[in-house]
């Protein structure tokens, strides 16, 4: 392959850039991303950059400067503008009215936030997903003093803590029984929301949202049950969507991703897919999955453009999941899946000693572990789910743990 597109300019797109060089590509690297921002990290937009006393603009997370990009790594860089339509008979990607051939790409358009209908016509009703709408919330949070937040996800819940941190009236409003149910299941699910009682955030859950209203700006929220919550500001935090709709028409098979196998392949020649717009075949756990994780956003985006470089020596992608949230001083990290027979704290408590260790069963296995302030542990607990441990030694494990 003479010439690597890769598009979408984000973290597994620069991992692709990046991963191409090591294994000694000298042709040219094309990365093409819709917004006008250097590559920049996501994970402090939620906490840090909206915390951060500091004027924002000296925050801003961009990963690498232009010279490295273009100098050391000799990206040619498309920046500004969105990739409108794929061609895989051809071998073109159109930027609009810009046609761009490759021999080999990586798509890594990652994930846009969703919203609620109605929620883009207040001003005053925010979503964070980019550095630009983190700017905006920041802006709202030194402006405003009552939050309310609709969504006790991950990134619903670190813009809840930041914001109380900032002194902020906040509300959370989740529709499930307990933030991060899908994340993480109920029970620590629970365990989690004790982190915004704790901290003096009011949390409103299995109840879901009617209405946001306001005069041209946002002024209340309307709950399912009758009640209202006044807000200056309200950030919407439901969950993201893949961004594929540039997609359509292209014939690569999307089903809430692109579609790959196990090595990240799409079926069209050439074109793999990595990051949170990814749905690969992950033979860790044999199924279809889609992660919205950094880890493994960027481990992907290495891998993608790797074998799209020289798909006959294509390895496989096998990975146990793992994502970090920050809440109010306190790490949550989770490993493996959620799906289980049976979740059991196995050490810590949240209450006396500010820390837990969790683990998940499914059948006679180790599947998860949760832990809040486990940063010691949580790694070997990935490491027993990769070698497909017994519950039972897993349960031992933690017994040793407890008793060193
Ligand atoms: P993205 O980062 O979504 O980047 C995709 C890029 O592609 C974007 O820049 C987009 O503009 C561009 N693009 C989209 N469509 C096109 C197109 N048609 N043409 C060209 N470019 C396009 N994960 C954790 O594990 N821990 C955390 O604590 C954590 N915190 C987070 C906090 C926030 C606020 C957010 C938003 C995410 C967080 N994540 C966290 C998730 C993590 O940031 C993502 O998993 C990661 O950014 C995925 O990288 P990506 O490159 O696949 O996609």
């Amino acid at each position: 392959a003479d010439h690597l597109v890769v598009v979408g300019a984000s973290l597994a797109g620069l991992r692709a850039v990046e991963g191409a060089r090591k294994t000694g590509f000298d042709g040219t690297i094309t990365l093409i991303g819709a917004e006008r921002h250097l590559p920049y990290d996501r994970p402090p937009l939620s906490k840090a950059y909206l915390e951060a006393e500091n004027e924002p603009s000296a925050e801003t997370p961009t990963f690498r400067n232009e010279q490295l990009l273009t100098g050391e790594l000799g990206a040619e860089l498309m920046l500004g503008e969105p990739a409108t339509a794929l061609d895989t008979d051809a071998k073109v990607v159109h930027v609009g009215d810009r046609p761009v051939a490759y021999d080999a790409m990586v798509i890594a358009t990652g994930a846009d936030a969703k919203t609620l209908p109605g929620a883009g016509q207040l001003d005053g009703v925010y979503t964070l997903r980019t550095l630009d709408d983190a700017v905006a919330v920041r802006a709202a949070l030194d402006g405003g003093t009552r939050a309310v937040v609709i969504g006790g996800g991950f990134i619903g819940s670190e813009v809840a803590s930041s914001a109380s941190k900032r002194g902020l009236d906040v509300t959370v409003v989740e529709a499930l029984p307990t933030p991060l149910s899908r994340a993480v299941g109920e029970l620590m699910g629970a365990t989690c929301a004790s982190l915004h009682h704790r901290n003096g955030t009011t949390l409103r859950c299995g109840v879901g949202v009617d209405a946001i209203e306001g005069d041209g700006r946002v002024e209340r929220v309307v709950l399912a049950d009758g009640s209202t919550l006044p807000a200056d500001l309200v950030v919407v935090g439901v969950g993201a969507s893949p961004a594929t709709g540039w997609l359509d028409g292209s014939g690569l098979r999307i089903d809430d991703g692109v579609v790959c196998d196990e090595t990240l392949f799409t079926g069209a020649d050439g074109v793999y897919a990595a990051g949170d717009v990814a749905r690969w075949h992950n033979p860790m756990f044999d199924k279809l999955m889609r992660l919205e994780h950094w880890t493994s956003a960027a481990d992907q985006g290495a891998v993608a453009a790797k074998n799209a470089l020289a798909p006959d020596a294509a390895k496989p992608y096998s990975t146990v999941p793992y994502f970090w949230s920050d809440w109010y001083g306190s790490r949550i990290q989770f490993v493996g899946i959620a799906d289980a027979d049976e979740v059991v704290i196995v050490d810590g408590d949240l209450d006396t000693d500010g820390r837990v260790v969790a683990l998940y069963r499914s059948g006679r296995r180790l599947v998860g572990a949760l832990t809040i302030n486990g940063q010691a542990v949580i790694m070997k607990y990935r490491g027993l789910i990769a070698k497909r441990a017994s519950w039972d030694d897993a349960l031992a494990f933690a017994e040793k743990r407890k008793a060193a």
